[in-house]
């Protein structure tokens, strides 16, 4: 007969107590044990299997903006597209209404689900409209490009590589997930043939599409959960994205061009003394967009039947640029300002310097994307040596420093410094 120890033996793993592993006993069987390091490993293991908390946590519905509020948030960041945000807010608070008609029993018609497309250059403002939005209405929010997805071709793998970044968004918190905003970019990289690339058909593009389409829709899908997460009992997360708001964006250059092919360039209209023609501009033109033009450009009829309607964004002009530089709470300029403060510096840019910023970003064709950039070539020289400059007290930036004929902009410094 094999010898006992002395003292309890863990019943799981064989250890055998001694002062530093103490043992709980068993209150049915007083011979079992188990060890403080099995007890550790035994929550672990619970922890891990049952549901998060906070998936548990009950759904807060969405508390409901009207549309001016939603609007009046975007106007404090997003300059200009005054149509493109107000169509948005709209759609948004539909979007949101639709979602809690289940809280209204009394109502039977269904309200179908339309997702929103913003048609426009790039930098001038589509990214940002989404990203606000979701800030402002407190929903998870992701960004996916389109064209990530056409080189796969037929994928549905990559499709729901895009939920899967809202859910982890969300924080794994499914419920929350299917409240949230996803920003697609550059669908019109996605069309099927576009009138301009008629010779090298794109064909994978319309498995992109339909595979889009489903998600848009609304499905329950099936989204591994990749990223070395652990979830034992569960391989893949199973979430309905009938309530995702999708927010399609695209520059869908040339479409101007299939409206007015449609609808002439020019239209008749009455003023005072009689008829007369107008030649509509771009941005007019593309506030006709119809299904069949985006049809034409290359989507597939039924990923159109999706969306409740294009909404243009205009190109940003001279004054539109100074505007983002200046204006939004988080502008560039405030936070070169704030930047400046912390080292006791004040910092002024003259109108002139904002101009030639803002010239200087439009012949660069990057909408405000490009402010940024432009400013931060501008900055960084007198960011490394402010901090050195002893008794600095102001700053200005001159239209010749921005041009750079002159290597330096005017600094005043304290007068007992300069003695
Ligand atoms: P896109 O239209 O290509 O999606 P973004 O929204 O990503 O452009 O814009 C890039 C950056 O340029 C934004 O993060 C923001 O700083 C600035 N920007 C663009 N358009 C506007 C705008 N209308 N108002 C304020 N800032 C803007």
């Amino acid at each position: 007969m094999a010898k006992r120890k002395e003292n309890p033996i863990c019943s799981f793993c064989g250890i055998e107590a001694n002062k530093n592993i103490k043992m709980v006993r068993g209150s049915y069987d007083d011979e079992a044990f188990i060890c403080e390091e099995c007890i550790k490993y035994c929550i672990d293991i619970y922890n891990q299997a049952r549901p998060k908390k906070k998936a548990r946590q009950k759904l807060e519905p969405v508390k409901l903006k009207n549309p001016r509020e939603i609007k009046e948030n975007l106007d404090k960041y997003v300059i200009g597209q005054e149509q493109a945000k107000k169509i948005i807010s709209v759609a948004v608070y539909n979007h949101y209404k639709r979602l809690l008609r289940n809280f209204h029993e009394h109502i039977d018609v269904d309200i179908e689900k339309s997702n929103v497309l913003l048609v426009g250059p790039t930098g001038t403002g589509k990214t940002l409209i989404a990203k606000t939005l979701a800030r402002f209405l407190k929903v998870p929010f992701a960004i996916a490009d389109a064209t990530t997805l056409t080189e796969a071709g037929y994928v549905g793998e990559d499709v729901e590589n895009i939920i899967l970044q809202l859910i982890r968004n969300a924080d794994y918190n499914i419920e929350r997930a299917q409240w949230g905003i996803i920003y697609i970019d550059e669908i019109d990289k996605i069309g099927r043939t576009t009138s301009n690339v008629s010779i090298t058909r794109d064909v994978s593009g319309e498995g992109v599409q339909q595979a889009l389409l489903k998600i848009l829709e609304g499905t329950v899908c099936s989204v591994p959960p990749k990223g070395g997460r652990k979830h034992p009992h569960q391989e893949f997360i199973r979430i309905d994205t009938s309530n995702i708001l999708f927010i399609c964006g695209g520059a869908f250059n040339g479409l101007e061009k299939i409206v007015e092919k449609r609808i002439g360039k020019r239209v008749v209209g009455f003023d005072v003394t009689g008829e007369m023609h107008k030649v509509l501009s771009k941005y007019e033109l593309l506030e006709n967009i119809g299904p069949e033009d985006l049809i034409e450009f290359g989507l597939i009829p039924e990923f159109v039947g999706r969306l409740a309607g294009a909404s243009p964004l205009q190109e940003l002009s001279k004054d539109d640029l100074i505007r983002i530089l200046t204006e939004p709470k988080n502008a560039i300029v405030r936070q070169y300002k704030a930047l400046f403060e912390m080292e006791g510096i004040e910092l002024e840019f003259e109108q002139q310097a904002l101009e030639e910023i803002a010239a200087e970003t439009i012949k660069r064709k990057t909408g405000a994307r490009g402010l940024r950039a432009f400013m931060e070539s501008i900055m960084t020289d007198l960011m490394y040596e402010s901090p050195e400059m002893t008794g600095l007290k102001k700053c200005v930036i001159t239209k010749d420093f921005v041009t750079g004929k002159k290597d330096k902009p005017k600094l005043v410094y304290n007068k007992k410094a300069a003695a």
